[in-house]
């Protein structure tokens, strides 16, 4: 689904990738691990368009541009090509790194999902609200975007925290709405950054594993940074990004 070729990316005198290739399948998920300033991050964000590398390519096959429907409704069909086993229509090349910003933003916002460390949800709204954002943005009509919000927040196991603020959740909970909030307009790649950085190690197992279970029942493709083996032990496969380069 996310094909990269020779990345390299330098930060000033700092060179955090030097070279990375790394072909990603549909529906699998992937763990980047490796020390601490290896440069995972830096992959992430050059594997998601979020910051585009200083050579090298990222390619996307994802749904036909010309053929796009509302966001809604082509996340309704993902969920239904899953469900019923048929392969996935999305085989049309994007190359990432050649699109305009604001083509590649409007791409991350319609087709991916991130889950961050320090992902904020909006401190102002419920746990219910802060699920039902990007639904809503995606254009899906009130009633629906709460009915599958409220149906993520159950499966995070934290329907009886509808109306509780963000500040008034413990840590663990707020990732877990992250996630609700993130996995819920079906995006066909999550990217998760350390997400559970700030948890301690069996609350971050709980919700790494959670994640990951969620995601692979409802097909999505996950890439996660962690430096911790039990949460890597939850992936497909891993790689390991030392000095810039991956591992072999
Ligand atoms: P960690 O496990 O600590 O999150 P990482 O593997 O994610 O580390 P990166 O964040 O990718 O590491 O950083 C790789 C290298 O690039 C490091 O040497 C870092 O200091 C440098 N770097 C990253 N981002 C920037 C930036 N915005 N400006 C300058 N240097 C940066
Ligand atoms: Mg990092």
């Amino acid at each position: 689904i996310l094909s990269a070729r020779d990345l390299a990316k330098s930060y000033g005198k700092t060179a955090a990738l030097r070279g990375v290739s790394v072909d990603i399948r549909r529906g699998e998920v992937l763990a980047i691990m490796g020390p601490s300033g290896s440069g995972k991050s830096t992959l992430l964000h050059a594997l998601a368009g979020i910051e585009l590398p200083d050579s090298g390519t990222v390619t996307y096959f994802g749904p036909v541009p010309a053929d796009r429907r509302s966001a809604p409704d082509a996340a309704a069909a993902r969920q239904l090509a899953s469900q019923s086993g048929a392969p996935a229509p999305e085989t049309h090349p994007r190359e990432l790194t050649a699109l305009s910003d604001n083509d590649r933003t409007r791409l991350r916002r319609e087709d991916f999902g991130f889950v961050f460390q320090f992902s904020q949800l909006i401190p102002e709204l419920t746990a219910l609200d802060n699920i039902a954002v990007p639904l809503l943005l995606g254009g899906t009509k009130k009633r629906a975007a709460y009915a599958t919000a409220y149906r993520w927040l159950e499966r995070v196991g934290l329907a009886d925290h509808a109306k509780a603020l963000p500040g008034e959740m413990s840590g663990g909970e707020a990732q877990r709405i992250a996630i609700a909030r993130a996995l819920s307009p079906h995006p066909s790649i999550l990217f998760a950054d350390e997400p559970t950085g700030s948890l301690d190690s069996l609350n971050s197992e709980y919700v790494m594993s959670g994640l990951v279970q969620l995601a692979r029942e409802h097909a999505m493709t996950v890439v996660l940074v962690t430096h911790e083996p039990t949460i890597a032990a939850y992936a497909d496969r891993e790689i390991i990004v030392r000095d810039g380069i991956l591992e072999a």
